[in-house]
């Protein structure tokens, strides 16, 4: 019997495995890290447990959603209030914590230039269907239809997302939803028109004058792409694509599904660094610190343009959820999360240089704070990635008790991004177990 959670325990882990093959959508084998899969029990702080009693530096927090750490006091105890007095309140009544926490999450954002600074959210349940409102709420407001995405974007994969989405490895072989558009990604690694910013923000003046019919609704970029192997969005990119894509009757979108919550260390969201303020906003994952939970929030003449038909949908607005996402908010503050966030993140990024020193596999550290990643290369000169030494770095990684994600276009990026209440010890930690595993392949 699991101590931590009575309900667990009863199954072997051969059980489980078999469970899963036998019940679950085979879909969801797509996407299962580890060789022997881990089957986890518990966790607390940056750390969790698996079934064999052993402890890990989780520094991936179940991709990014552990924002201030697994079992966070503050937090469960706010979704336990909450749950205590009553579970659900669907949107067609009215409920104070959808309205408190919205008011708090307006109340984060930068103040601005703004003579549009009337801001509204819209909450719903997953990253995609966030996603989905922005673009639709976007095209209802323009009265355009095209979406500009980036290559080796990720934005979900549900059916509208799953367009917006550039990366092969993430689209099932159908028709896509119409209407976007991608354009190069300003990747300053192995982007297709090298270092810089110029080509790429050309490239976007070019496709709308090329790929669409002049006018666009939107653009949709990450700060930093996240499933597409940590790739910052670099210089003055994002306000240049911004005043491209506004002269061509656009908004600018930017998702933060990844990189808000004070990840980046530089700004709660990550487009403050970018000098530019976005129309649209998407939020998820680190916003309910693994509570199932999205927000889009847009300027109220935007969100208006969903006002002529009825919405609704079941979940959007649990009180729970937002009990949670409100907690979130207080814990990064006072808790000081952001700065640890820049703090620390410096720390596991020099250690990484300081391995990389001695190994050639690596080819690349990008990232800022707690979004970090390493690209591994078979050959420095030619950048030949290698996903299989990043497999094996990241099994090596596993024996010496650190979680790490995969990720890319060729699945050779290691992705760092441990909860935001990670430590100096936790970074020391960490480079011990590189250098160890790659000693032990090299
Ligand atoms: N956008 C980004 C940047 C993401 O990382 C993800 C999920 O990983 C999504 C959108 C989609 O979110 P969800 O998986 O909740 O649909």
């Amino acid at each position: 019997m699991d101590e931590q959670n009575p309900a667990a325990g009863h199954r072997s882990y051969d059980e489980i495995a078999a469970g899963r093959e036998k019940y679950l959508s085979p879909a969801l084998a797509t996407f299962t890290a580890y060789r022997h899969p881990l089957v986890l029990t518990h966790g607390e702080g940056q750390y969790v447990w698996d079934s064999e009693g052993k402890r890990y530096l989780d520094c991936l927090a179940q991709n990014l959603c552990i924002s201030v750490g697994y079992a966070h006091p503050a937090v469960n105890a706010a979704i336990a209030r909450q749950m205590a007095s009553i579970q659900h309140v669907t949107t067609m009544y009215y409920h104070e914590m959808p309205v408190a926490f919205a008011e708090r999450l307006v109340g984060t954002f930068p103040a601005v230039d703004d003579a549009n600074g009337d801001r509204v959210v819209h909450f719903v349940n997953s990253g995609a269907e966030a996603i989905d409102i922005a673009t639709m709420a976007a095209r209802l407001y323009t009265g355009h239809h095209d979406i500009l995405t980036l290559r080796n974007a990720y934005h979900g994969m549900h059916f509208s997302a799953m367009a917006a989405t550039g990366l092969a490895l993430a689209r099932q072989p159908l028709p896509a939803s119409p209407g976007f558009v991608q354009v190069a990604n300003p990747d300053q690694y192995r982007g297709i028109f090298g270092p810089g910013v110029e080509p790429y923000v050309n490239e976007i003046a070019n496709t709308i004058d090329t790929a669409t019919p002049g006018q666009v609704a939107g653009m949709l970029i990450e700060p930093i792409q996240g499933y597409g192997g940590v790739i910052p969005m670099p210089g003055d990119y994002m306000k240049r694509a911004a005043e491209t894509v506004r002269a061509a009757g656009g908004l600018f979108i930017v998702d933060e599904i990844q990189t808000g919550f004070g990840r980046t260390g530089e700004g709660l969201w990550g487009f403050e660094a970018h000098g530019v303020t976005p129309d649209i906003v998407v939020m998820s994952k680190g916003i309910g610190n693994g509570f199932p939970l999205a927000a889009t929030l847009m300027r109220r003449e935007i969100a208006a343009a969903m006002g002529t038909r009825k919405f609704f949908n079941t979940y959007g607005s649990n009180p729970m959820a937002c009990a949670a996402g409100l907690a979130v908010l207080d814990a990064i503050e006072d808790e000081g999360m952001q700065d640890n966030a820049a703090r620390t993140g410096a720390m596991f990024e020099a250690g990484m240089r300081r391995v990389a020193e001695r190994y050639d596999a690596i080819g690349d550290i990008r990232g800022s704070g707690l979004m970090l990643g390493i690209e591994m290369v078979s050959d420095k000169a030619t950048k030949t990635p290698d996903d299989a030494i990043a497999d094996a770095v990241q099994e090596g990684l596993r024996e010496r008790g650190v979680i790490i994600g995969r990720s890319g276009r060729f699945r050779n990026v290691l992705r760092i991004n441990p909860p935001l209440c990670v430590t100096g010890e936790d970074a020391a930690f960490f480079e011990d177990a590189l250098e160890a595993t790659l000693a032990a392949l090299a």
